[in-house]
């Protein structure tokens, strides 16, 4: 791109625009009007595909297919099918990766396997700063096996190999962190585990949809991620997760339901595990909610995940030069790494009224969030968002810092969600 010196940056961020190859993804969302949303990572927007499948799937296959659509709509292999698709965006071989259940079951599922299979072994690695239900989940099962497992959190990355040692079952780590947005290198944090014949346990919430990833080249022995963000498949929608082929039939995973037996409707006594992935499937698929995330998924359909990240890269990269630049001195200092090779799609920032700023943003029509204690996020999502979304939210971040109308009482109050 020619970039004229007397272009303002608005200018310039409209010829970014003009040139962009996703902007046309961006019709195919219900975005509202007078809202800039930079919270794709928490929550994706409505893709129109979506409200249409789902319709059909209410009107003609649940309300004049009734029980036949389980066969005749398909709704039996949607797991495995929306596993395919997700498969493709993450790298994985296919049938090693299907839809099910949330992110946190999911964790305690193949958590519970990988300690299984390395049971001389007693050690869980992870980061302190992990997000807090992937602990929480680890801190269950060894509650519940009694074992005399542990968790051993580092503060800093820079720890875990020194961690990784021959009492390590696993190592499970966030790809992409929640707060900061830093990106560990899968491949060799993935390397280091195995060497220490440990296992790795990556949960890609903040990965799946907004970097490449190639767990089948990282050699990754287990995975899992989200429904509801990168991925917009609407509000709690299914999880997903990936179990390398050569430990699919390892290991029987601890929440035997009958939808990971080897013949469900046969009605047996006794559990005898499907081959593969799909015995850590468990109960009845929420049909809806399925067809709502396999309907978003065909968007990836006509995009190409590199483009994704250099445009995801180039809005995070503007974002950062144009806050820097309009609100210089406002009290933020940015957590997230400069280094585009260690970044995410999002980008955070300390503000010791972090909360406040957030509230004013948001009344304002720009939608980011906040995340305790002192941290604004923002997500970065190439397929709706342009770059003059990027310099009208920095526009109005600006303001708020500057007249600090985020001192306002309403803006202090904090609601449930965050
Ligand atoms: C969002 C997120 C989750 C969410 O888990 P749920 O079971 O869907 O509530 C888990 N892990 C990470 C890292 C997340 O960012």
């Amino acid at each position: 791109m020619t970039t004229d010196r007397h272009m303002t940056r608005r200018e310039l961020a409209e010829a970014q625009d003009a040139q962009d190859v996703l902007a046309p993804m961006r019709a195919r969302f219900a975005l509202p009007q007078g809202v800039i949303y930079l919270d794709g990572n928490s929550l994706g927007p409505l893709p129109h595909d979506l409200r249409a499948r789902v319709t059909r799937t209410l009107d003609e296959e649940w309300g004049q297919g009734l029980i036949r659509s389980w066969n005749d709509a398909g709704w039996i292999d949607l797991p495995e099918r929306i596993g395919t698709r997700i498969a493709r965006l993450i790298g994985a071989p296919v049938q090693s990766v299907l839809a099910a259940d949330s992110t946190s079951i999911n964790l305690f599922k193949l958590l519970s396997a990988a300690l299984a299979l390395r049971p001389e072994r007693r050690v869980i690695v992870s980061e302190r700063g992990n997000f807090p239900t992937d602990l929480y989940m680890a801190q269950g099962l060894i509650a519940q096996l009694d074992r005399g497992h542990r968790l051993v959190l580092v503060d800093d990355a820079s720890e875990i190999p020194a961690a990784l040692d021959g009492d390590t079952a696993v190592l499970m780590l966030t790809h992409v962190d929640y707060r900061s947005g830093a990106m560990h290198d899968m491949g060799a944090l993935t390397r280091l585990a195995h060497e220490a014949n440990a296992l790795v346990l990556w949960d890609l919430a903040h990965s799946a949809g907004a970097v490449p990833l190639d767990l089948a080249g990282a050699d990754v022995d287990f995975a899992v991620g989200c429904g509801y963000k990168y991925l917009n498949g609407g509000p709690g929608a299914p999880a997903f997760f990936h179990v390398a082929p050569r430990h699919a039939d390892a290991f029987v995973q601890p929440l035997a339901g009958w939808f990971g037996h080897d013949a469900p409707f046969a009605f047996e006594p006794e559990y005898r595990p499907a081959p593969g992935a799909a015995r850590y499937l468990c109960g009845t698929p929420p049909i809806l909610a399925m067809a709502a995330l396999d309907a978003a998924l065909t968007l990836w359909d006509d995009v190409d995940i590199d483009a994704v990240r250099a445009k995801s890269l180039a809005l995070t990269g503007a974002f950062i030069d144009t806050v820097e630049a309009l609100c210089p001195d406002a009290g933020l200092t940015l957590i997230t790494p400069r280094d585009p090779a260690r970044r995410g799609s999002q980008v955070s920032f300390h503000h010791p009224q972090a909360y406040a700023v957030m509230q004013a943003l948001i009344a304002r029509g720009v939608i980011g969030d906040f995340r305790a204690p002192d941290i604004l996020r923002f997500g970065f999502t190439p397929l709706y968002t342009r770059f003059v979304d990027v310099f009208d939210a920095v526009s109005v971040l600006a303001e708020v810092l500057e007249t600090r109308s985020y001192t306002h009482p309403d803006f202090q109050k904090r609601a449930r969600v965050t």
